[in-house]
């Protein structure tokens, strides 16, 4: 049957566009402008109805649109030269110090970059650990982003994954004893394989810290260990949050992986890698031709994304992002306090934007575009969540 009917489109979807298609011919610009300005007016009228999902959406650079016009490539590493000389490396610079100094490390003592998201920061943190353990495994928990078990795969390095606890956290007594195992069936002259162990700092569903120094003492069992903190959703929340979650440098991490486009914000998917740059190797020029040294993983690196995170570091500072992330946390404890009132059955880890409660009926699930697993649904109080947004939730999963 044909339904020629065109209906407005359910709440909670962007409406579909038919199958695109780049024609031989030269298209009309403007038409496709204005289908453009159409579709990003629907995804921002959508924007306030995103709960689930840990990107803040409450952000706007247009201001930064002429960057839009010429190429910015951060070929290699940001503080190498470069024979193209089109690049924002300082600007580059300037946020993986701020960065350094979130995590308290002196910035002098940090080798990182801006990446193309999280999952690469993964990736180049179980590199440079496998250079120092090559017979170590790796261990995570089971709460852990898929991403990992990708990098590890990518690397060849076996992955052992460790219950988590009540709180959704890796518990460090099973650490233990996987890493005791480990050292037994391969003891490489008594000292043990070593344990590459990756912390969750904001675990997906959960929101929950894994705690570095506790992680990294257990492991040890195991002989030398490395850490690295993925912290793509949770390193912001937890440089701040009053419980002071043990995630960074002074706590006996190795590198940490940061996404730029969830806690922060941004236009497009990027992210920041750290490492004490005594793990990392020293630059060498990596060819006559780009005349820059690349530790980096990828060569072209995105220049408008490192404009981006610092033009929203640079708003804020250490004191507006420290405010922003109390005020997130607030709005988190309002979500519990509502969906308590709603009799959704709430529950939230210690200082977590993330709130579980029980799935509720499709239509609402889509309409706020929550995240599910099995009975839970879950909701982020990331920077453009409101509490009218909350308090309209929880009006529609009172209805019968
Ligand atoms: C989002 C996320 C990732 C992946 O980061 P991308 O920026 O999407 O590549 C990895 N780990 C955790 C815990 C995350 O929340």
């Amino acid at each position: 049957m044909t339904d020629t009917v065109t209906t407005s489109p359910a709440p909670g979807t962007v409406p579909q566009v038919p199958e695109l298609h780049i024609a031989d011919a030269p298209a009309d610009p403007a038409a496709d402008t204005t289908r453009l300005l159409n579709l990003t007016s629907a995804l921002r009228s959508e924007a306030p109805r995103v709960l689930g999902f840990p990107g803040n959406l409450d952000f706007d650079f247009s201001d930064l649109s002429p960057a839009l016009a010429v190429l910015t490539n951060n070929v290699g590493d940001p503080t190498s030269g470069d024979a193209s000389g089109v690049h924002t490396k300082a600007y580059e610079q300037a946020v993986v110090r701020f960065l350094a100094q979130t995590a308290d490390a002196r910035p002098d003592d940090i080798y990182g970059y801006v990446t193309s998201g999280g999952s690469e920061g993964i990736l180049f943190g179980l590199a440079t650990a496998r250079r120092h353990l090559p017979h170590a495994k790796v261990y995570a928990s089971d709460q852990a982003h898929y991403s990992v078990a990708r990098a590890a795969g990518l690397l060849g390095l076996p992955l052992v994954t460790v219950p988590s606890n009540d709180e959704g956290a890796l518990d460090p007594e099973a650490l233990k004893v996987a890493s005791f195992v480990h050292r037994r069936v391969r003891p490489h002259g008594g000292r043990g394989p070593g344990a590459i162990v990756v912390a969750t700092i904001g675990t997906t569903m959960r929101g929950a810290y894994d705690d570095v120094t506790e992680l990294r003492k257990q492991a040890a069992a195991a002989g030398d260990v490395y850490v690295h903190a993925d912290a793509a959703s949770g390193g912001l929340i937890a440089a701040h949050a009053p419980s002071a979650p043990r995630w960074n440098f002074a706590h006996g991490t190795d590198s940490i992986s940061i996404s730029g486009h969830k806690i922060i914000g941004a236009p497009v998917p990027c992210g920041v890698v750290l490492a004490r740059k005594d793990l990392v190797d020293a630059p060498v020029i990596a060819s006559e031709y780009t005349k820059a040294s690349a530790r980096t993983l990828g060569c072209s690196r995105s220049g408008l994304a490192v404009l981006l995170l610092w033009s929203a570091l640079r708003r804020q500072g250490h004191t507006g992002l420290r405010a922003h992330i109390l005020r997130c946390l607030e709005t988190a404890q309002y979500a519990v306090d509502q969906l308590t009132r709603a009799g959704a059955h709430p529950t939230r880890t210690t200082d977590s934007l993330t709130v579980c409660f029980e799935r509720p009926a499709d239509w609402i699930v889509r309409k706020w575009h929550l995240a599910c697993e099995g009975p839970t649904a879950h909701l982020i109080t990331v920077g453009h969540v409101t509490r009218s947004a909350l308090d309209e939730l929880c009006r529609d999963l009172r209805q019968p």
